[in-house]
């Protein structure tokens, strides 16, 4: 395996993603329309190629293009509010895109993706921490878009033999500063981010969405993991099928659980401000607790995550504080 082609790999987890791979020595095309990925954040020399995945003839000249040996697919849609009230632009886009992919890749020949899927698969979850094998349900169109997608790489392995990790993502978080990309979302609406803009002066305070959940402070759980940590089980997953593995489906979170209120703590002791919080309503569609069991991705994959959320929380404040704006400035 030579060359990758990352898709999506403009955006936040692709882009840490792309620099893992140079790091370690691969060729990297990226392509991404750049609709919510930054041309910034690809660095290191991978070649970019901008265009939408759904664009049959674009995969096509890009296939032909480059000698493609596996493929990790980050382009999506990802907004569960938004797919809430935009389901159709979410199958259009996240499962058409998965199905002009794929179809490349058979037109080419290449028999291996990597795939980001999502926790949001699960749904309400049955019990904590999450099983690959517990009770798959969304609640939103963003996971079922997903989940469908998991489907269709089944079916695909099936009757084309493209084998394929799916890898269903906890709270991804932090950046890397060695190469300095981070996170930037517009509209922002993940808590971290949200948390060091208010630390940065930029936001007056955090919302906290709910305080009345059966969790030991009232404010929703969740298992956050840092980006660097994700960008490595890429990496084992694609070297995994590589050498003959199965496909499957993995929880990448780090098995913790931290509350919201938990997290703007670590941020106060972290950045040293004040960081005002105030309660509001609590947001639809938002489960109590969400915590991986990542014991398949550690036992299959060889994956173990290396940093917590302090350091998780470092990162992502350093790469803030030099990009106030985000890519923007
Ligand atoms: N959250 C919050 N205030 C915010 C943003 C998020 O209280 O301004 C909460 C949200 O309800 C959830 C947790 O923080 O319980 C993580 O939310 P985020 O949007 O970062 O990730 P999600 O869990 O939705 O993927």
């Amino acid at each position: 395996m030579k060359t990758i082609l990352v898709a999506g790999g403009a955006g936040y987890i692709g882009s840490h993603m792309v620099a893992l791979l140079i790091e370690k020595g691969y060729d990297v095309v990226v392509v991404d329309d750049l609709c919510t990925g930054h041309w910034q954040a690809v660095k290191g020399g991978a070649k970019l190629r901008v265009g939408d995945v759904k664009d049959r003839g674009f995969l096509d000249r890009v296939f032909s293009e480059f000698s493609i040996d596996g493929v990790i697919n980050f382009a999506a849609f990802s907004l569960v509010g938004e797919s809430v009230t935009a389901p159709l632009k979410y199958y259009d886009n996240n499962v058409g895109g998965a199905v002009s992919m794929l179809t490349a890749m058979k037109n080419h020949g290449v028999d291996k993706i990597v795939f980001s899927s999502t926790a949001a698969t699960y749904g309400e979850p049955e019990k904590q921490p999450i099983e690959e094998t517990d009770r798959t349900d969304p609640t939103n169109p963003y996971g079922a878009s997903k989940l469908a997608i998991e489907g269709l790489l089944k079916w695909s392995d099936a009757a084309y033999g493209i084998k394929y990790a799916a890898l269903r993502y906890f709270n991804a978080a932090g950046a890397n500063t060695d190469v300095d990309i981070g996170e930037d979302h517009s509209p922002e609406t993940h808590l971290i981010p949200i948390v060091l803009q208010c630390a940065l002066g930029k936001r007056d305070h955090v919302g906290i969405y709910g305080d009345d959940y059966p969790t030991a402070d009232g404010t929703c759980v969740r298992d956050y993991i840092h980006v660097r940590d994700l960008a490595n089980a890429h990496l084992l997953a694609l070297e995994y099928l590589d050498k003959g593995g199965q496909s499957g489906s993995f929880n990448l979170g780090s098995g913790d659980g931290f509350s919201v209120k938990e997290i703007i703590e670590t941020a106060r002791k972290v950045t040293g401000k004040a960081i005002p919080a105030v309660t509001e309503p609590r947001r639809a569609g938002d489960p109590s607790i969400l915590i991986a069991s990542n014991h398949k991705a550690g036992e299959v994959l060889g994956w173990k995550p290396e940093r917590g959320l302090e350091e998780i929380i470092t990162d992502a404040w350093n790469w803030h504080q030099g990009h106030p704006n985000g890519y923007g400035q």
